[in-house]
C-alpha cells in the first residue's frame, strides 16, 4: 500500500487510484525562457521517481507535464535578443529535454505546450463566464474568487486574511476588478506581444488556466496526482482547483504533492541574488546522474541544500554502487561454477529482504533517502557474500538485484565506459571540420557528447586541448 502526504489534508493518505491499475498524474512544467536551473530539476527528478515507482508497482501511469511557452519572461527575452517568442521557447524546450535526458528523467506521456491549447482555454473561460464564475471588463477576464466557496482549501488560507493582504498589493490597472481577490484568466494584448483572437478581444491567457485545461484534455476531469514545487501551492494550484472545479463541478484532483525547495549554501536560490546554477553548468563538472542521486538522498518534502561538498559526497556514494556492480559483472564473467549452490540460493533469497525494505520506504510517501539506505545495505551484502568462488548465477542475481532497485530510482548503476584517447582525438578532429564548415550545431553536439563522457574541451591558441573531468 502506497501512502502519500496530501497537501490538501496535510496527512499521509493511502493511495487509491480513480481507476484500478491506472494513475493519472499532472506536474507543472517550467517556463521556457532560459536553461533550467537545479531548483527546477528537483520536481522533475522527484515526480519522475514517483512515476517510476508507480510503474514498478504495476500501475499504468499517464504522466502529463506542460511547457509554459507564453509568458512575460519569454517575451522580455525575445525582445532582448530581437527574435520571436516562439524561437526562445522552442530553443529552451529543446535544451530542457537534453537536461532531462542527462538526469534520466523520462519524457512525459505528453508534454503539451500552452500556445497549442489556446482554443481549449477560451472554451473553459467561456464556460466559467456562463456559470457566473468569471466576468470580462475591457478585454480582461477575471475569475470571481469568492464565488468558489472552497477557495483556500489547498493552501489552508482564509479569504479574509487574503483580502487584507491583497489590498496593499493592488496594482494600478486592476482596480476594475470586482474584488481584489479575483485573478486573471485572459488579458488584452500589448503592442509587440503574441496574441490570439478571443470573444473578449485579442489577447493571451493568464498562466493558471493552462494547467486546468491541459490536465482535463489529456487526463480527464478528475486526476489522481498533481505535483509541483511548494511555491506553486498558492496561488497557482489554488487557482487551478477553483477553475477546474467551478467548470466541471467535480473534485479536480485527489492527491496534491509538493516538493520543498532546493537552497544553495543554505540560502534561498534565486535568479535575482545570482546564486543559482543551471543544470547545464552542473553537467560540465559532474555526470548528471550524480545530481539525480544527490536529490534523491533527501526526502522530497525536506528542504535540500546544494553545495560542492555534498555533490562530492554523492559522487563517492554513487561510485560505491557502480563499483560493486562492475565487480559483480567481473566475478560473473570469471566464475567457474554456473549454477547456484544450495547455500547461494538461500543467500539470494535472504537478499530479498533489502528489496522489501526498499519498497517499504518508497511506500511511505516515497522516502527515497531510506530507499537508498536499503540499496547500500544490499551492496554491502553483495560485497561480502559474492567472491571469486561464487557461481555465475549468484553474482548475476546480486547484480540484477542492485541494478533493479537503482532502475526504480532512475539512477544508472553502470559505469560509463571510458573513451579511448584515440576516439577522443577522432571526435575532436570531426568537431574542427564541422566548425570549419560553419556547422556549429554539429560542433556543439560533439562537445556535448564528449562532456557527457567526462571529457572537457578547451579551445586555446595552440589548438584544442582536452582533459578528463
Ligand atoms: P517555474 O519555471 O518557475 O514555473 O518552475 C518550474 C518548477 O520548478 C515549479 O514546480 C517550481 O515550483 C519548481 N522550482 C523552482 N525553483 C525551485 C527551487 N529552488 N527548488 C525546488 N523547486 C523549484
Ligand atoms: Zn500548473
Amino acid at each position: 500500500m502506497i501512502r502519500i502526504y496530501n497537501t490538501l489534508s496535510r496527512k499521509k493518505e493511502e493511495f487509491v487510484p480513480l481507476e484500478e491499475g491506472k494513475v493519472r498524474m499532472y506536474v507543472c512544467g517550467p517556463t521556457v525562457y532560459n536553461y533550467i536551473h537545479i531548483g527546477n530539476a528537483r520536481p522533475m527528478i522527484v515526480f519522475d521517481t514517483v512515476r517510476r515507482y508507480m510503474e514498478h508497482k504495476g500501475y499504468e501511469v499517464n504522466f502529463v507535464s506542460n511547457f509554459t511557452d507564453v509568458d512575460d519572461k519569454i517575451i522580455k527575452k525575445a525582445i532582448e535578443e530581437g527574435v520571436s517568442s516562439e524561437e526562445i521557447s522552442l530553443r529552451y524546450i529543446e535544451e530542457c529535454k537534453k537536461d532531462m535526458e542527462g538526469m534520466n528523467v523520462k519524457p512525459a506521456t505528453i508534454h503539451p505546450l500552452a500556445t497549442e491549447e489556446i482554443d481549449g482555454m477560451i472554451d473553459m473561460i467561456s464556460t466559467l463566464i456562463e456559470k457566473g464564475y468569471a466576468y470580462a471588463v475591457n478585454g480582461t477576464v477575471y475569475f470571481r474568487t469568492r464565488r468558489f466557496q472552497e477557495y483556500g482549501k489547498l493552501s489552508h488560507k482564509n479569504l479574509d486574511d487574503l483580502q487584507a493582504g491583497s489590498r496593499s498589493l493592488l496594482v494600478s490597472g486592476e482596480d476594475e476588478k470586482e474584488d481584489p481577490l479575483d485573478f486573471v484568466l485572459w488579458k488584452p494584448k500589448k503592442e509587440g506581444e503574441p496574441y490570439w483572437v478571443s470573444p473578449w478581444g485579442e489577447g493571451r491567457p493568464g498562466w493558471h488556466i493552462e494547467c486546468s485545461v491541459m490536465s482535463r484534455k489529456y487526463l480527464g476531469e478528475q486526476i489522481d496526482i498533481h505535483g509541483g514545487g511548494e511555491d506553486l501551492i498558492f496561488p497557482h494550484h489554488e487557482n487551478e482547483i477553483a477553475q477546474s472545479e467551478a467548470c466541471c463541478g467535480k473534485i479536480f484532483c485527489r492527491y496534491w504533492m509538493h516538493n520543498a525547495f532546493l537552497n544553495i549554501d543554505n540560502k534561498k536560490m534565486s535568479k535575482s541574488l545570482g546564486n543559482f546554477f543551471t543544470v547545464r553548468e552542473i553537467s560540465e563538472k559532474y555526470d548528471l546522474q550524480i545530481l539525480r542521486f544527490f536529490m534523491l538522498n533527501a526526502h522530497y518534502r525536506s528542504p535540500l541544500n546544494f553545495s560542492a561538498d555534498l555533490m562530492e559526497a554523492s559522487k563517492n556514494a554513487l561510485e560505491r554502487i557502480q563499483t560493486a556492480v562492475a565487480n559483480l559483472k567481473f566475478l560473473a564473467e570469471h566464475a567457474t561454477a554456473a549454477e547456484m549452490s544450495a547455500e547461494e540460493t538461500a543467500k539470494a533469497e535472504e537478499a530479498k529482504k533489502f528489496e522489501e525494505d526498499f519498497d517499504r520506504s518508497m511506500d511511505d510517501d516515497f522516502n527515497t533517502a531510506d530507499a537508498i539506505a536499503a540499496v547500500f545495505e544490499l551492496v554491502k551484502y553483495a560485497n561480502t557474500n559474492v567472491t571469486e568462488n561464487s557461481s555465475k548465477a549468484f553474482a548475476e542475481a546480486m547484480r540484477a538485484e542492485i541494478q533493479g532497485l537503482c532502475h526504480v530510482l532512475g539512477v544508472i548503476a553502470e559505469k560509463k565506459e571510458e573513451l579511448l584517447d584515440t576516439d577522443i582525438e577522432k571526435l575532436i578532429e570531426e568537431r574542427q571540420a564541422a566548425r570549419k564548415a560553419r556547422n556549429f550545431a554539429r560542433a556543439d553536439e560533439i562537445r556535448g557528447l564528449l562532456l557527457e563522457r567526462g571529457i572537457l574541451l578547451e579551445d586555446t591558441r595552440e589548438g584544442v586541448k582536452w582533459k578528463r573531468v
